[in-house]
C-alpha cells in the first residue's frame, strides 16, 4: 500500500502540533494514517486505501460512518443554527431520551466530552457528601483532567498538583474486598469505575463484583459513579448499568450520544442532581454545552438504535466476527485470547484473558504492534493500541467475512 501522502502530512503536522496528533492515542510508528472519508464501516485515507474500520473513532460510531439519519437531522439543524447560547429543543429531546432509558437518570445533564462530564460528576459527588477522596479503578480511563490522572503506582501525571492526585485512590478491577478497605474509613466522596473496563484493554466485571461494588459504595455514603462514556446506549439501551442489573448513583456519557459530535452527559438520581448550578451550588458551565448539532445527531442515533431490535442484530455481529476470530486463533495455535461484551472485543496476545490491569499489561505488546501494522496491509484499521478496544457498529454485518478473513492471515503469521 501507498501511504505517501500520510507520510508526508504525517512529517508536516509534527513540526506544528505536539507530536503529530490531535490526541495521544492517535500516534502510532512509523506515522499515523490521515484519513479522508468514512461510510457505514470503511473508511479512506489520503492516499486513496481502503480499510474495514474497527478503531470506529473509538466508540461513538454506533450506526456507522455517516449514517443517513444523522446526516439528514445534522443538516436540518445547520440551517437552523447551530449554537443559540439559549435552550433548544433538539437538547430537549436528547435529554428525554436519556432519562427515559437510564435506569439511574431522573434527570440528564449535557456537556462537551466525556472528560467533562466525570470531572463534573467528580465535583458533584464531593460537593453531595462533603468529602474530598475519591476511588478509581487501577486502568480506568475518565477523560484528561487532573483527579483522574493518576499513575500505576498513585502519583499524578506530570503537571497535576500533588494534592489533587492524593485524594485519588486506586483499587484493582474485579476485587470487592479491596474495594471495601479503601472505602473503609467512610471519607470517600465518589467511586468512579468503568462498569466494563474498556481502556486497558477489554475487562467485563466478575459475576457479583459490581453489585458488591454497589453495595460499598452505599454502606460508606460514597456516590457510585458508572463511568458509561463507552457502554452507554452500546451495550444495551440503558448501558452496562441495564445489562447487570446494578444501578448507580450517577452515571457519565460521551461518545454514542452524540452520534459523533463532541458530546457528554452526567445523568443520576434526582437528589444528587439537583445540586447541579443553577438549581444548587454545584457549579457547571459551557459555552456550547447542549449544542444542537450534537444533540439532533445523538437524538437521531438513539432513536435508530431503540428500533427493530437493533441491540440484538449489533451484538449477532460482533459475535460472528469474534467467533470466527477465535476459530482461527484456535486453526492456528496463536496464543492469544480473545475477549467480547456486546458490541466491543479485543484480541490479547500469549495471555489468558485479563480480569484487571496488571493481567492486561502481561499480554505481549510487540506482538499486537506487529499484528496492528500487518491488519493494517490487509485492510483492517484495528485501535492502534492493545489498550483499547475494537468496536462493531450496525453498518459492519456486510464486512465480517473480509475481517474474518484478515483475522485469519494476519493470526497464521503472528503465529510463526
Ligand atoms: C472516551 C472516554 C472518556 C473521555 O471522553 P472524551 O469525550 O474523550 O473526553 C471518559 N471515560 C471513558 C470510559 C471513555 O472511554
Amino acid at each position: 500500500m501507498n501511504r505517501r501522502g500520510s507520510e508526508e502530512l504525517s512529517e508536516r503536522m509534527r513540526e506544528i502540533t505536539p507530536g503529530g496528533v490531535s490526541s495521544p492515542v492517535r500516534g502510532f510508528l512509523p506515522n499515523p494514517i490521515f484519513m479522508d472519508r468514512g461510510k457505514g464501516c470503511m473508511i479512506w485515507d489520503v492516499d486513496g486505501n481502503e480499510y474495514t474500520d474497527l478503531c470506529m473513532a473509538y466508540g461513538p460510531l454506533i450506526l456507522g460512518h455517516s449514517p443517513d439519519e444523522v446526516v439528514s437531522a445534522v443538516s436540518e439543524q445547520l440551517t437552523k443554527g447551530t449554537v443559540f447560547g439559549a435552550p433548544s429543543v433538539p437538547e430537549y429531546s436528547l435529554i428525554e431520551s436519556i432519562v427515559k432509558k437510564v435506569p439511574c437518570a431522573d434527570m440528564a445533564r449535557l456537556a462537551n466530552s466525556g472528560a467533562e462530564a466525570t470531572m463534573h460528576a467528580i465535583r458533584l459527588a464531593r460537593m453531595f457528601t462533603s468529602k474530598d477522596r475519591i476511588v478509581k479503578i487501577r486502568g480506568g480511563f475518565h477523560g484528561a483532567h487532573d483527579a483522574v490522572l493518576v499513575n500505576r503506582d498513585g502519583a499524578g501525571y506530570p503537571g497535576v498538583p500533588n494534592g489533587v492526585a492524593g485524594n485519588t485512590a486506586q483499587v484493582p478491577f474485579n476485587d470487592a474486598p479491596a474495594m471495601e478497605k479503601a472505602l473503609s474509613k467512610n471519607d470517600v466522596a465518589a467511586v468512579i469505575i468503568e462498569p466494563v473496563q474498556g481502556n486497558i484493554g477489554l475487562i467485563p466485571p466478575e459475576k457479583g463484583y459490581l453489585e458488591s461494588v454497589r453495595k460499598i459504595a452505599r454502606e460508606s455514603d460514597a456516590v457510585l459513579i458508572f463511568d458509561e462514556v463507552i457502554t452507554g446506549f452500546r451495550l444495551s439501551p440503558g448501558g452496562a448499568q441495564e445489562k447487570f442489573g446494578v444501578t448507580p448513583d450517577l452515571a457519565t456519557y460521551g461518545k454514542i450520544i452524540g452520534g459523533g459530535y463532541p458530546i457528554g452527559a452526567i445523568a443520576g438520581k434526582r437528589k444528587i442532581m439537583e445540586n447541579i448550578a443553577p438549581a444548587g451550588a454545584a457549579y457547571m458551565a459551557g459555552t456550547f454545552a447542549g449544542n444542537p448539532i450534537s444533540a439532533a445527531a445523538g437524538t437521531a442515533t438513539l432513536e435508530k438504535m431503540s428500533s427493530d431490535d437493533n441491540y440484538k442484530r449489533l451484538d449477532e455481529i460482533a459475535l460472528n466476527l469474534v467467533r470466527r476470530i477465535r476459530d482461527s486463533v484456535e486453526d492456528r495455535r496463536a496464543d492469544a485470547s480473545v475477549v467480547c461484551e456486546g458490541s466491543m472485543f479485543q484480541i490479547f496476545f500469549g495471555a489468558d484473558p485479563p480480569k484487571n490491569d496488571e493481567e492486561a499489561g502481561k499480554a505481549d505488546g510487540k506482538r499486537y504492534d506487529s499484528f496492528f501494522r500487518s491488519m493494517l496491509d490487509h485492510g483492517v484499521y484495528l485501535p492502534p493500541s492493545r489498550f483499547e478496544v475494537n468496536f462493531v457498529s450496525l453498518a459492519h454485518g456486510s464486512a465480517i467475512d473480509a475481517a474474518a478473513e484478515a483475522f485469519d492471515a494476519c493470526l497464521k503469521r503472528s503465529a510463526l
